[in-house]
């Protein structure tokens, strides 16, 4: 039986590189039923809502989303279609590899390391005053007779809750990710010191729950030192479990690391739904022009691959980039190619051996 997807193809470069990741899963022959919602700025002209709920009604029936990056314009009301998704199908978990690919230069060897992100709570759940607002002067002055608090009148404020239920699930879903997948240790990054009841909270369930898995290595540290240690020696790393905002930062640094943003996948998972996209934005400097590496989004649907039972098609994709990269012909201008978008997508899916696995007619 076919498996179903919902495709949201997305704004800027999300189209092109979603049109080459489905060119790239259809040449392995694995059975998808595609089901294409749009989402994104386009889509809030015509229906007056970024992410209208047919959207979201076509995920919870696919239960399985590929999705190319959206649009935010910074500061115009428009709650990120991104942070939006997450919170309406719960998908607290952000699992975003980064791995030191084949013929990429980068200033370190043999990084191979998963960044696993709390999802829905932190300063990213969306409680924000608009300073001058009288909602920013009643908080103000709730946080006067609270805590002695004394916020300048001109101060926006955004919330920072973290939970002991969100941390406790995306920590015990970080332990069962590290024996299911083949890896070895966890660091938890924090600021506790500063953030004790949102920080040390969440530093608090990761050292509980360490201590019922004494299988899994754990070790915590400070966001800075680990920001600091990653740039000088990533490769000691494994997973990094992080808090909302940590793990949105980390895992640019992590796909800077190994090569930049056109290399990073990554997966938005809860219990019940499962988003997979790029840790890259829309790229509107670059977008419409063939330029984007559609790589991350590739390796993103290799991920989806994977989550829907074909390993053997996901393992294809992940060495049929390898092999592209390796080779070094085919590459666009972020890794100092002049390959378009569509022709990384037809080498891709040109070098994909499938081995046991059926291959699409056209390929035979
Ligand atoms: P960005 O990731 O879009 O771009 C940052 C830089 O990386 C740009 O120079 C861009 O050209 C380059 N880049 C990104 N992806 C690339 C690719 N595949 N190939 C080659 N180069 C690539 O980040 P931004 O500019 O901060 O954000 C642009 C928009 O995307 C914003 O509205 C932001 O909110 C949104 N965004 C969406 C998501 C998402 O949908 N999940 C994630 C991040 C940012």
């Amino acid at each position: 039986m076919a498996h179903l997807v919902t495709l949201i193809p997305g704004d800027g470069i999300g189209p092109e590189v979603s049109d080459a990741a489905r060119r790239v899963v259809e040449a392995t022959g694995a059975e998808i039923e595609w089901i294409v919602e749009e989402a994104g700025a386009a889509v809030l002209e015509r229906e007056g809502s970024p992410l209208p709920p047919r959207v979201l009604e076509q995920i919870r029936r696919t239960r399985v989303a590929l999705k190319g990056p959206i649009t935010t314009p910074v500061g115009s009301g428009f709650r990120s279609v991104n942070v939006e998704l997450r919170h309406e199908l719960d998908l607290f978990a952000a699992v975003r590899p980064s791995r030191s690919l084949p013929g990429v230069p980068t200033r370190h060897a043999g990084v191979d390391l998963v960044v696993i992100r709390e999802n829905t709570e932190d300063l990213y759940q969306g409680i924000e005053f608009e300073r001058g607002t009288p909602e920013a002067a009643a908080l103000r002055a709730e946080l006067h007779r609270l805590a002695g608090a004394e916020l300048r009148d001109d101060a926006g404020i955004t919330v920072k809750p973290i939970s002991v239920t969100g941390a406790r699930r995306i920590v015990r879903f970080a332990f069962a990710y590290v024996p299911a997948n083949g890896r070895r240790t966890i660091t938890l990054g924090h600021k506790a010191n500063i953030m004790r009841f949102s920080d040390g909270l969440f530093l608090s369930i990761g050292q509980e729950e360490a201590a019922s898995h004494p299988d899994v290595p754990f070790d915590e540290m400070q966001i800075d030192q680990l920001s600091m240690r990653l740039v000088r020696g990533p490769e000691i790393f494994d997973v990094l479990l992080l808090p909302n905002l940590y793990g949105d930062i980390l895992s640019d640094l992590c796909a800077g690391l190994v090569g930049g943003l056109g290399l990073a996948s990554g997966a938005n998972l809860g219990w019940e739904y499962a988003v997979f996209e790029p840790v890259h934005g829309s790229a509107p400097d670059i977008a419409g022009k063939g330029l984007a590496n559609p790589v991350a989004m590739i390796l993103s649907a290799a991920m989806m691959l994977r989550h829907l039972g074909e390993h053997a098609r996901a393992d294809a994709v992940e060495a049929a980039v390898d092999a592209v990269l390796l080779e070094g012909k085919i590459r666009t201008a972020d890794l100092g190619g002049s390959s378009k978008t569509d022709e990384v997508a037809a080498a891709v899916a040109d070098r994909l051996v499938l081995g046991g696995v059926p291959r699409p007619e056209r390929l035979q």
